[in-house]
């Protein structure tokens, strides 16, 4: 297709926002609001009402002439695929993303990506295009990680970075017995192909989705084309002291723990600050916990991100120096400038989990840029603007194996995993016309570099 055919390819903003709200009724949540759409989504992953949403992809996307793999139940994990035919073969190019939600969801994360996907098959139908490859939409399964405890974790399946054995074994949290496994067994979803990029690979992956933070509302952006994701280091750190009587401890003669955790929870975002990246502290534990006792134990949490390896090693190197420093009572960046020196305490650092950062297909960011400057026409200046993911996606999975990249629009005061969560009809538009262009412009590059 020639810009000019590609430019004149419109998806129906109307049919995306009543379908999408249409598959909302299964699985509702809280109601935040006055409008008819104002309510959340609480649809757990292989719930019924997560039955009830797959089924509908099942049948929509075989009455739009798909070729939904493995007798609609996807493939073993119960991520489903299907598939509208191309003129020639070899792997599709997928819109993909997710319809499970958090159990105080929205009603965009995810389920957006999958409702764009499919409104790009509509539009292709309606049109009569026929692409050069197979094209697709993917549902991947348990994307929130929120009924059994890991995010991606399909998807993860799929890459080769978790077992099927493993994803399978998940319990339910909540103290119930279900596994992924006997859930997907329940609710018919448990498929016969096999769970893997090589039985089962992918051409490109594109993943329509909020953006769930502020920066492109609050820099008037409409369009984020993905660059990649940032990586991510966790530790859990102890600091030891002594416990010691609030009133009859002075200052000079205690080891507090919490003093110094605090010290040093601040240090680390002085110094990420420094670094252009982000460091934050979710769980604090301390010990004994009594008024008047001085804690001689205190253990945090700390999260370390940057969209580069080198910069989160480079934090962490300086942190490890620095802490144990100002632990025991040395001046590092005015830490220790005020108050009064005590005798000090010491620092254990314990490793938890990390993701290196994920780059994007360049090929695919440009398709996604172009599509949206397309769309966006002649003004479209810094309203189209290159991002870093600051949350993991299926696609950070896909990209392992497969051209990737993904679309963010912007959501209301960047709220997500809320139910007041809300992406605009014409936000929702935005990103699905931006998805469609991309999936055509790839289809279009694919062709020529394998005549060239
Ligand atoms: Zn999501």
């Amino acid at each position: 297709m020639s810009e000019g055919q590609l430019g004149a390819v419109k998806i129906d903003r109307d049919r995306l926002w009543r379908d999408l709200h249409r598959t909302c009724e299964w699985g509702k949540g809280e109601r935040w609001g006055e409008g008819p759409t104002d309510i959340g989504m609480s649809r757990l992953t292989l719930s019924d009402a997560d039955k009830q949403a797959r089924d509908w992809f099942v049948e929509m996307t075989k009455s739009l002439g798909c070729d939904v793999k493995v007798d609609a139940m996807g493939d073993m994990s119960g991520n489903i695929f299907a598939v509208r035919p191309g003129k020639n073969g070899g792997p599709p190019t997928y819109a993909g993303s997710h319809m499970d939600t958090q159990p105080t969801g929205g009603r965009y994360d995810g389920i957006l990506g999958v409702h764009a996907g499919i409104e790009a098959l509509k539009t292709m139908n309606d049109l009569n295009i026929e692409t050069e490859y197979d094209t697709g939409v993917i549902n991947w399964t348990n994307e929130e990680g929120a009924r059994f405890p890991i995010s991606m974790v399909s998807s993860g399946v799929w890459a080769g970075a978790y077992t099927l054995e493993k994803a399978h074994n998940l319990v339910e949290v909540g103290g119930g017995k279900a596994t992924q496994k006997s859930e997907l067994e329940r609710i018919g979803y448990l498929g016969t192909l096999e769970a893997s990029y090589k039985a089962n690979p992918i051409g490109a992956h594109f993943e329509l989705h909020i953006e769930q933070g502020p920066i492109l509302e609050s820099s008037g952006g409409k369009i984020g084309a993905v660059e990649g994701a940032q990586a991510f280091k966790w530790f859990i750190i102890t600091v030891k002291g002594r416990d010691c009587h609030t009133g009859t401890t002075d200052f000079q003669n205690r080891s507090d723990a919490m003093l110094t955790a605090a010290k040093l929870i601040l240090h680390s975002h002085n110094k990420a600050t420094e670094f252009g990246c982000l460091a934050s502290t979710g769980i604090l534990t301390l010990r004994p916990g009594s008024t008047n006792t001085v804690p001689g134990w205190v253990q945090f949490s700390l999260d370390i991100r940057s969209k580069e390896d080198f910069v989160v090693s480079k934090l962490e190197e300086a942190l490890k120096r620095d802490f144990e420093l100002i632990a025991s009572g040395e001046e590092v960046g005015n830490i220790n400038a005020q108050g009064t020196k005590g005798r000090g305490c010491t620092v254990e650092w314990q490793f938890d989990t990390d993701s290196p950062a994920t780059k994007f297909h360049e090929d695919c960011i440009k398709c996604v840029e172009d599509s949206a400057r397309d769309m966006l026409g002649t003004n479209a200046g810094s309203q189209v603007q290159r991002m870093t993911s600051g949350a993991g996606h299926d696609s950070v999975y896909t990209s392992r194996h497969a051209p990737t990249s993904m679309i963010f629009v912007p959501c209301r005061e960047g709220i997500s995993h809320n139910p007041a969560e809300y992406c605009s009809p014409e936000d929702c538009g935005n990103g699905a016309q931006t998805l469609l262009g991309a999936i055509l412009r790839y289809d279009r590059l694919r062709a020529e570099k394998e005549h060239s």
